[in-house]
């Protein structure tokens, strides 16, 4: 038998904010089981997102980190077979509610994947589309401004600004991601999901989309799926720790870095396994 030991009420991290210090969570999840076909992949999880934080989704390979983050803007529904019990609320709306729009619900999220995928169009094609298609900004000089501001809230601008007609399968590794990144806040998601985007980049390409991420994160909460210790510890406010499908541990990252709860999040902690 693991034992467990998720947030109870009083010990969730503090928000970055005086004034949002009685902000209800922006995302529940709440008694979340996941099944792809006969197998199941989540068991009874329990999280909530808080605005004005960076949560960081933890756990050796395998143990469901991904499946979690697609099902909270409905990434699963493609999956032939995927069934979930439970339920995820999100800004107060069910997520699975049949009467929802799914396309406008997956628009309220900024997705990053973990290798770079720009589309192999224009750099501005790649910030333009979204608000094109969702018609969220005019084509034409707003265009032009909402694509420049994308950039400069990615830390792309400098770089990018003379190469927007580029193709944008010819920028490096780090451009690329920091473009995805701008491509994800172009339709203003209320929030950002991130599986592990700095698996694919050098480390000072990292440390860009890292102070990134903590910008953004006051007006954009980040749920990030991370290996790396370290990231998490530069980034997280709360740690979720997942081990085969079941969340853990969850709380404040302090306690978590320097207090684990659980004899496999020590374990984890100290590389035994991960
Ligand atoms: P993580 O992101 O933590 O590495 P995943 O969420 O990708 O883990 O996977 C959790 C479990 O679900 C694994 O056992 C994986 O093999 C399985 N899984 C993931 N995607 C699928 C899928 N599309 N079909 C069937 N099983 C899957
Ligand atoms: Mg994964």
């Amino acid at each position: 038998m693991l034992e467990t030991a998720q947030d109870t009420d009083n010990d969730k991290a503090p928000p970055p904010e005086s004034d949002r210090r009685n902000a209800p969570p922006l995302l529940t999840v709440r008694n979340v089981d996941f099944w792809y076909g006969e197998k199941q992949a989540l068991f009874d999880v329990n999280l909530d997102v808080y605005p004005g934080e960076v949560v960081c989704l933890m756990g050796p390979s395998g143990c469901g980190k991904t499946t979690l983050l697609r099902l909270l803007n409905r990434m699963q529904d493609d999956v032939p077979g995927a069934r979930m019990t439970g339920e995820i609320v999100f800004d107060g709306q069910d997520i699975n509610d049949p009467k929802l729009d799914v396309v406008m619900l997956r628009r309220r999220f900024g997705w990053v994947a973990q290798k770079p995928n720009p589309f192999p169009k224009s750099v501005r094609e790649n910030i333009a589309y979204g608000p094109r298609i969702h018609s969220i900004v005019d084509e034409g000089p707003d265009m032009d401004l909402h694509v420049e501001d994308c950039l400069r809230r990615a830390q792309a601008w400098d770089e990018l600004k003379d190469r927007l007609g580029d193709n944008a399968i010819d920028l490096s590794g780090g451009q690329q991601q920091r473009l995805c990144i701008a491509r994800a806040l172009s339709i203003r998601p209320d929030m950002l999901l991130m599986d592990e985007p700095c698996a694919s980049i050098d480390p000072i390409a990292t440390t860009a989309i890292e102070e990134l991420i903590l910008e953004l994160k006051e007006h954009v909460p980040v749920v990030i799926i991370t290996h790396s210790m370290a990231q998490a510890r530069r980034l997280a406010d709360r740690v979720a720790f997942f081990h085969l499908g079941r969340l853990l541990e969850s709380g404040p990252a302090d306690r978590f870095f320097n207090h684990p709860k659980t004899l496999q999040t020590r374990r984890y902690l100290m590389g035994a396994f991960g």
